[in-house]
């Protein structure tokens, strides 16, 4: 009995000894952190602990492929732009992230190099070719003024979507030569952006068709002293916020070559021919009535 227990006991040491020694020969793991696709691994034995974390996947976009946010590894390839095609008002922009490529369309007036050379409340001068006397020309006034925007009047209906500009312009001649011989004039409404379609314009890539333009005689006569006036106020129908209706005043030269060739503005405008682009919206007219309110004022002074 004696025997065994010294023997049990030996045992143990022999064990320990054994549990020791083995402690020695390993090491303190140095550890290397969980990465995307490695395990803890130590730097020494290559030895592991549970399992890599794995990516962390965010969507590819129109620009970048499908990326991890935590170690940048991508797989897959970039969606691309969904782009629509570019319009007047537009360049060509993609539906999902808004990015933008190119330029708008190149509005005509541009293209063909005409000129919006009337601007409201400015009286111009009018050179024009005399009515009985093609040799003969006759140096006029126009002036544009009464700019207004509205939804609908007595004669003008609304249409949903769609607003009325509206401009008055006053024409005098009071030379000789008009006198004697008249004057040759014509005028129009055309769009900026596409000026062979009168039928409907686009605008921010929609077609809108229920456009309509009118004119309004107010006066038309020549008065005892041999001054001739005309009044006409010019309406157009457009989408709201449209800025792209012309009014052209076509000198007789002009007039004539639009009639013969296909009304084609840009063959057959002239330096003489006068452009007024309806183009100022409501918060240019605030600001254009405080300047001639001030204007006013000014004169009121003096
Ligand atoms: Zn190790
Ligand atoms: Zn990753
Ligand atoms: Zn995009």
């Amino acid at each position: 009995m004696k025997t065994f227990t010294r023997k049990w006991l030996c045992n143990i040491g022999v064990l320990t000894l054994c549990t020791m020694l083995a402690g020695c020969g390993k090491h303190e793991h140095t550890w290397t952190e969980t990465t995307c696709t490695t395990p803890k691994t130590c730097s020494e034995c290559e030895e592991t602990e549970g399992e890599p974390l794995g990516h962390s996947w965010v969507d590819a976009t129109c620009t970048a492929p499908k990326t991890c946010s935590r170690c940048s590894a991508t797989e897959g390839e970039p969606l691309g732009h969904q782009l629509s095609e570019a319009n007047y008002q537009q360049p060509a922009t993609c539906s999902v992230c808004g990015a933008t490529e190119g330029e708008p369309l190149q509005a005509d007036f541009d293209k063909y190099g005409l000129v919006c050379n009337a601007e409201l409340n400015v009286p111009r001068a009018f050179v024009t070719e005399c009515y009985s006397n093609k040799e003969c020309t006759t140096t006029g006034e126009v002036v544009f003024y009464d700019y207004e925007i509205f939804e609908s009047d007595e004669t003008h209906e609304a249409v949903d979507g769609y607003e009325w500009r509206a401009v008055t312009c006053k024409m005098t001649f009071d030379d000789k030569n008009a006198w004697d011989y008249g004057f040759a004039s014509g005028d129009t409404m055309l769009d900026y952006y596409d000026i062979f379609t009168r039928s409907s314009v686009n605008y921010n890539g929609q077609e809108f068709a229920e456009t309509y333009v009118d004119k309004d005689v107010l006066c038309d006569e020549w008065d005892n002293s041999g001054v001739y006036t005309e009044i006409s106020r010019f309406y157009s129908r457009a989408p709201i916020g449209y800025d792209g209706t012309v009014i052209v005043l076509a000198d007789g030269k002009c007039r004539d070559s639009y009639n013969e060739n296909g009304n084609n503005i840009a063959e057959a405008a002239t330096e003489n021919t006068i452009f007024f682009r309806m183009d100022l919206d409501a918060d240019d007219l605030d600001s254009t009535e405080e300047t001639v309110t001030q204007d006013d004022s000014a004169d009121t002074e003096e």
